[in-house]
């Protein structure tokens, strides 16, 4: 437990009038760490999860995000950190090399290092030849994993992932999480939320949302245990099931 807390949330609330979409989490990532946000259709993950990434100002509570406060330095908070919202971040109708060149712009980075990580995501992503392809023309997984290492494009200590791999096929879940790990080796933060309970089982550690409150926290391992379930769909069945919430 000695590695540097990058996310820390204490009591923290998000209210809509007088629903309670966000309902006093308390929970600390560490740098490093794969984070996964788990929780049914209107548990709140997106909710709790733009709060973070300093796209909408919280209710009450606290947060600290890549060491910056979320009150007072939301901006510096979005220069740290990556992030591929549920809806597709894409020009589809720009090819691949632009869509690059502009993400790059607006993240600062000059003309050399726009260059550079670019020839770099193009080789990892194995993309060389689309590279003048519209957006729009690539296979949905192959859109997804572009989404992610353009949200890296300027080394953001944290990414936050928003339903990444929705839709496509499981071996192009399993190219996703290999670029995941890849990152975290590297020392990037991921928080992700997914549906796909199998996913779960990849994170360091879970956390599971009802009704807008954290109801579990723990590793894969650990909360196995305490809900005595053979894998981490068991765990979230048993906890869905109490939610009274549903988005659908
Ligand atoms: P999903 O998995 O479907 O994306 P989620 O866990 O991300 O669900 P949120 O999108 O955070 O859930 O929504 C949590 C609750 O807050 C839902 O009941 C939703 O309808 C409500 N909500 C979200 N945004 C607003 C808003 N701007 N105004 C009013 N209610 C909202």
């Amino acid at each position: 437990m000695s590695a540097e807390k990058v996310i820390s949330v204490k009591e923290l609330t998000k209210r809509f009038g007088d629903f309670t979409a966000v309902d006093n989490i308390t929970f600390d990532v560490k740098q490093g760490e794969i984070f996964g946000f788990l929780g049914a259709n209107g548990a709140g993950k997106t909710t709790a999860m733009r709060m973070l990434c300093g796209l909408s100002f919280p209710t009450s509570g606290e947060a600290s995000v890549a060491g910056f406060d979320l009150y007072k330095n939301a901006d510096a908070i979005k220069r740290n950190i990556g992030y591929m919202s549920q809806k597709f971040s894409l020009y589809e109708d720009l090819t691949v090399r632009e869509n690059i060149r502009f993400y790059g712009g607006i993240y600062g980075l000059t003309d050399r290092e726009i260059k550079e990580k670019s020839d770099e995501m193009l080789t990892q992503l194995k993309l060389g030849e689309q590279v003048n392809s519209l957006v729009k023309s690539l296979p949905l997984g192959w859109r997804q994993k572009m989404s992610f290492s353009v949200a890296m494009l300027h080394s953001p200590k944290i990414v936050f992932l928003d339903e990444p791999t929705g839709g496509v096929d499981p071996i192009t879940r399993r190219e996703f999480w290999t670029l995941i790990y890849e990152a975290a080796s590297r020392g990037t933060t991921v928080f992700v939320t997914t549906h796909y309970m199998d996913e779960a089982e990849y994170c360091d550690r879970v956390s599971i949302m009802v009704d807008g409150r954290v109801d579990a926290l723990g590793s894969p391992t650990e909360l196995k245990e305490q809900f005595s379930a053979k894998d981490m769909g068991g765990v979230f069945l048993q906890l869905a099931r109490k939610a009274t919430r549903s988005d659908g």
